[in-house]
This record gives structure tokens, C-alpha cells and sequence, in this order.
């Protein structure tokens, strides 16, 4: 078949622009009339730095990021780097605050503490870090599952708290987000974490979760959210987060970057990460310097050698939604949401049909989860849903292996008539 033929519901990579695909094909021959690919030029050129400035700048008026108060990095390592990259640089950053905090009680510069004052720096932190250092993670699917069994690995499981876990109030399977006031966060945890959009599971924060707000004077936990596979779809409120990353592979571009917009205080001048010699003191791991938002930032991504042509794709992909919506990311949630709800609505209108995988308070906009339970055999009937959803051009519906059933991640570049498409044959499935 040929790509006009297809809509490709797959989880990611997904779909990107055709028109956007077209440019870059062009610009990985010749860049901008310079003879050279986009591929081929240095990542130290001008060139590099302009693609690199101009797609920040293009996903900061986007999604509305107070640039003065965050940092955008281009991070390698995949969404599952950003699982180890988290917990790595929060720990420092918690044991620079406790630090920072001990020496204003002891009134104290870092700068003129003496060896007395450094021992006793040692001795404290240790204490602090064996009573007191925790990680509390929210888990509603298998990619917060995957991070905090990363936090876990890392750091062991007496140091890391299990807020909520969604299985044990469904079942024992993922498809419910736990009610907020049974979570017991920490007394002063180095993050809260949380996945916005469960990719394999189907189950979507409705909104921020409001505990996590922060309180009037500008305190309240550091959030940090996996934002992989709803990016862009719809208005965040960036200011309750300390870091919010996402790999590019689903709703921002090519496969090979990953994004963090990183809160500016947990970075130097105000929260530098402590030294490599005191963390192995203080028996807490020291991560690859390429997981360093610290480096990163300081190098505006640049550190080491950076996939330009991904974060070119990223930048085009960008200024597409800012030329096709005016009101930016609102008016691509108003077209998620109506795709979302077209899709939903057909597999509701056959109960006897389809079964929605995750609880009505908790689906995902983006990967829209559900079983074919029409006959007895449900293996029998979901192989024929994918065999004749492929014949007609819907392809990638195949659910994650882990879980089975059907999966249509219904990301920002599948065209509402993708999604309407898709929603004609769920209904006329049904009535054969
Ligand atoms: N987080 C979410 C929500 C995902 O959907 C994925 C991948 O699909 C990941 C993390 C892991 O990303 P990566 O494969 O880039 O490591």
C-alpha cells in the first residue's frame, strides 16, 4: 500500500506529517542551500545551534513555558534513560538542599568551612540520607512500573515509597488511577513521580493532580511527570512541575531525542549537584555524566554529539502546529479530544461488542485500549477486527504485547478523518 492508503495507529514510533517528512528528506540531501545535509553538518555549527534554539523556542510559545524559570534540554537515552536520569539528579539535589540547609543553621559559607565543619557536613548527611532521603512514586501502568523499579534498582527498595499502586484497587491490573487522598507522600521527598499518559495501559491523569499543587507560598513537592506519548495534546500547568520529559517518538518527532524542561532552581547557581567524592561518601550512586542535566544544560544540549537532524524533525513538526493552530496547544487538545470522543463513543454505542479496557474516569485520549469480546472466542474475534481494519488502511492496532486486545494511539498526526475512519469501522465491525 502506499502512505496515502494507510492511517497508522501504532504506539510509537507514530505517524509524522507527510509534508514535514518531505522537507526533511530534502534537508537530509541539502540543507539549506549549503550543499550538505542536515545529517552531516557539525553539531558545533551555527547552523546546528540555530535548529536547536529555534525548537526550544518554537515548544516554549507552544505549550506557553516560562522560559526565564526552565530549562529545555535535548537529552539522549529514551524515555527509559530519563527513568535513571530523574533519580539521579534529584538525590543530588536533595542532598544539596539538606547540605545548604545544615550550613545556614550553622551559619557557615560552604565557601570557609573549615575540615571540622566538613566532617561533621559528612556525618550529618549520612544520617540524613539513611533516615530521612525517599523517592515516592505513583504507579497506574507499566512505564511508572518501569521507572520506579529503576528507582528501586538504583538506590534499593528501603529508600524508595510506593504512594499508589493501580492494581490493587482494580483487580490486580492497571486501568484506575487510585484516589488522591490515599496517597501517603513522603515528609520531604526528593521527587513525587507520576506517567501523565500510560502508553500500554490506556490510562490518562484526567488533570495535575491537585495534592501535588503548590501551596500559596510557592512550596509543595517536586513533581516530576513522564510525559512521553500526551505531550503537546494538551495545556499543561508547567509551573507545578519540577521536570517534565518526554521521548520525541510519538507526538513530537523521529525516534532518537528525548526532551526535559527542567525547573531553573534545581540547576547551579542555586542547586548545584554535589561532588562525585561526597555522594560516594554517602553511599548514593553517581550517574553518567551524559544523564547530567546540569552538563546538559550548561552545554545547551550540546555536551556530546546530538542527533541535529531529530531535533530539525522536532522543530518542523512544531512549527506545523503553531501554523495550523492559532491558539496553539488549546486548539490541538479541542481536535484530541474530539478524535478521542469519536472513537470512544462507537465502542460504547456496542457493549455487547467491545469492552473499554481502563475505567471511564481514567481513559486515555492517546491510546484508546479495548477488547473485541463479540462470540466466544475473543482471540478469534480481535485477530479478524485487525485483519479487516488492516484491509481497509487501519493498521497498527495490535495491542502491547503485555496486555493483549487492540490499541489505537490516536496521536496528534492521526487527521480527525483518521480517527473518523477508524470510528466507521468499529461501528460497522460490530454489525457484521
Ligand atoms: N514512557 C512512556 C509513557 C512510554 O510510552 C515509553 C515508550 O513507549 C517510554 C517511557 C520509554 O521510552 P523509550 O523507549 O524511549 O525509552
Amino acid at each position: 500500500p502506499t502512505r496515502e492508503e494507510i492511517t497508522y495507529f501504532g504506539a510509537g514510533p507514530a505517524l509524522l506529517p507527510t509534508d514535514v517528512l518531505q522537507n526533511a528528506a530534502q534537508a537530509l540531501l541539502d540543507f539549506n542551500n549549503t550543499g550538505l545535509g542536515i545529517a552531516e553538518h557539525s553539531h558545533r555549527s551555527e547552523l546546528a545551534t540555530n535548529v536547536i534554539n529555534e525548537a526550544k523556542a518554537d515548544l516554549a510559545t507552544y505549550l506557553d513555558i516560562p522560559t526565564d524559570e526552565y530549562e529545555i534540554l535535548f537529552m539522549q537515552g529514551g524515555g527509559s534513560g530519563e527513568f535513571s536520569a530523574t533519580v539521579y539528579n534529584l538525590v543530588g539535589a536533595w542532598v544539596t538542599r539538606r547540605k545548604q540547609d545544615l550550613l545556614r543553621q550553622w551559619g557557615t559559607s560552604a565557601d570557609e568551612k573549615g575540615l571540622a565543619v566538613e566532617e561533621k557536613l559528612e556525618a550529618e548527611l549520612r544520617k540524613a540520607v539513611e533516615e530521612d532521603l525517599k523517592l515516592d512514586y505513583i504507579v497506574t501502568g507499566g512505564w511508572s512500573q518501569k521507572a520506579h523499579a529503576e528507582a528501586v534498582r538504583l538506590l534499593g527498595p528501603e529508600r524508595v515509597n510506593l504512594v499508589a499502586d493501580a492494581r490493587t484497587i482494580n483487580g490486580g491490573k492497571f486501568g484506575k488511577i487510585p484516589d488522591e487522598k490515599d496517597w501517603t507522600l513522603s515528609r520531604d521527598p526528593a521527587l513525587v513521580y507520576y506517567c501523565d499518559n500510560e502508553t500500554v495501559d490506556g490510562v490518562e491523569f484526567p488533570a495535575f493532580p491537585a495534592s501535588l499543587a503548590p501551596r500559596a507560598d510557592g512550596s509543595g513537592p517536586i513533581v516530576v511527570a513522564d510525559m512521553s506519548s500526551n505531550i503537546l495534546s494538551r495545556r499543561i500547568p508547567v509551573r507545578n512541575f519540577s521536570i517534565i520529559f518526554f521521548g520525541a517518538q510519538k507526538n513530537l518527532g523521529s525516534t532518537g531525542i528525548t526532551v526535559a524542561v527542567i525547573k531553573k532552581s534545581l540547576l547551579p547557581p542555586t542547586t548545584p549537584q554535589p561532588e562525585p567524592a561526597l555522594l560516594r561518601k554517602l553511599g548514593l550512586p553517581i550517574g553518567p555524566i551524559v544523564l547530567s542535566y546540569e552538563t546538559i544544560a550548561k552545554n545547551n544540549s550540546l555536551y556530546n554529539t546530538l542527533s541535529i537532524f531529530d531535533v530539525y524533525i522536532a522543530g518542523q513538526v512544531l512549527k506545523k502546529l503553531l501554523r495550523t493552530f492559532p491558539d496553539k496547544v488549546d486548539g490541538q487538545q479541542a481536535v484530541a479530544e474530539k478524535k478521542a470522543s469519536l472513537i470512544y463513543s462507537a465502542l460504547e454505542a456496542h457493549p455487547d461488542v467491545y469492552r473499554i479496557v481502563p475505567d471511564a474516569s481514567a481513559r486515555s485520549r492517546m491510546n484508546i485500549c479495548f477488547r473485541v469480546t463479540k462470540g466466544s472466542d475473543v482471540d478469534a474475534s480481535e485477530k479478524a477486527f485487525l485483519k479487516e481494519g488492516t484491509a481497509r488502511g487501519l493498521t497498527g492496532l495490535k495491542g502491547h504485547r503485555s496486555v493483549g486486545g487492540i490499541r489505537a494511539s490516536n496521536y496528534n498526526s492521526i487527521p480527525l478523518e483518521g480517527a473518523e475512519k477508524l470510528a466507521a469501522f468499529i461501528t460497522e465491525f460490530a454489525k457484521a
